[in-house]
């Protein structure tokens, strides 16, 4: 196994919780010792902004991604220990259109990422996706090693997860990456109050039960406050259970992917 990690957060939907947990997970890694890099690629930028990060003029993923600037120079720091980002950009959306032009438009990202390996500085990279599978995501689909399936627990949860699946075999099918995993699903926005949530955790439970993660992040307003002051949770509030949830989350994927600490 490479000593570094890439996972994609994706889901064609949006609101179900993808940023909550790229900036959450991405932290708690970096709690764990874990050296990681977050990578912003959707265009509204929530997760640049979530951990109160300004972008640099000319500094983010796009020149990354088209191939015109060197991803280590790129890289900002976050001010936190062991988490670094790549921030997005508003003009990423135009990104789309410029990449489709590009020869190899849907390994722009993977190969960008090289670099990256050789040095071996992260041992884990978290990709936050756009709500769409276009070409951004198709792009960090193309560099992951795994797919971490962000699923509200919601009524029809299951309906919009078939699409993201096949996903994945269409791209091994396609010879576009045919090392995607599909790494987990993780439950987001959990409800203690209604059986409607614990219903969806068993329906996913009983019909994935190899790619469920034990942990459940409950819904909490915490973990909704804490983007508008640009903190994770963990500096947010410490001991909110969905601080609790995020670090047990970033046990298990330490544990599942064999991730190696500094
Ligand atoms: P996505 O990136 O999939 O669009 P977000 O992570 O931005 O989803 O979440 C959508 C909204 O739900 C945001 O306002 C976010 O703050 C909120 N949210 C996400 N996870 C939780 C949670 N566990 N508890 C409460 N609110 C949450
Ligand atoms: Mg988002």
């Amino acid at each position: 196994m490479a000593s570094t990690t890439v996972f994609t957060i994706a889901n064609q939907k949006g609101g179900v919780g993808k940023t909550t947990t790229a900036v959450n997970l991405a932290a708690a890694l970096a709690e764990q010792k874990v050296p990681t890099l977050l990578i912003d690629l959707d265009p509204q930028a929530n997760a640049t902004s979530g951990l109160g990060i300004e972008k640099e003029e000319g500094r983010s993923v796009y020149p990354v991604l088209l191939g015109e600037g060197n991803i280590e120079d790129m890289v900002v720091e976050t001010g936190r220990k062991n988490l670094y980002l790549l921030t997005s950009e508003t003009d990423l959306a135009a990104a789309e259109i410029e990449l489709a032009q590009q020869e190899d438009y849907l390994l722009q990202l993977k190969n960008a990422l090289a670099p990256l390996f050789e040095s071996g500085q992260y041992r884990a990279v978290v990709i936050d996706c756009p709500p769409a599978l276009g070409m951004l995501s198709m792009n960090s689909l193309a560099a992951a090693d795994y797919l971490l399936v962000a699923l509200q627990c919601e009524y029809l949860a299951l309906e919009g997860l078939g699409q993201i699946l096949s996903v994945v075999d269409r791209l091994h099918e396609a010879g576009v990456n045919e090392e995607l995993q599909v790494g987990g699903i993780i439950m987001t926005m959990f409800d203690v109050r209604t059986n409607l949530s614990r219903e969806v955790v068993e329906e996913v439970r009983t019909n994935l039960p190899d790619q469920i993660f034990n942990t459940v992040i409950p819904r909490t307003i915490r973990l909704s406050e804490a983007p508008s002051f640009g903190q994770s949770i963990f500096e947010y509030d410490k001991s909110n259970p969905g601080a609790t949830a995020y670090r047990n989350l970033a046990k298990e994927v330490i544990k599942r992917f064999e991730l190696k600490k500094k």
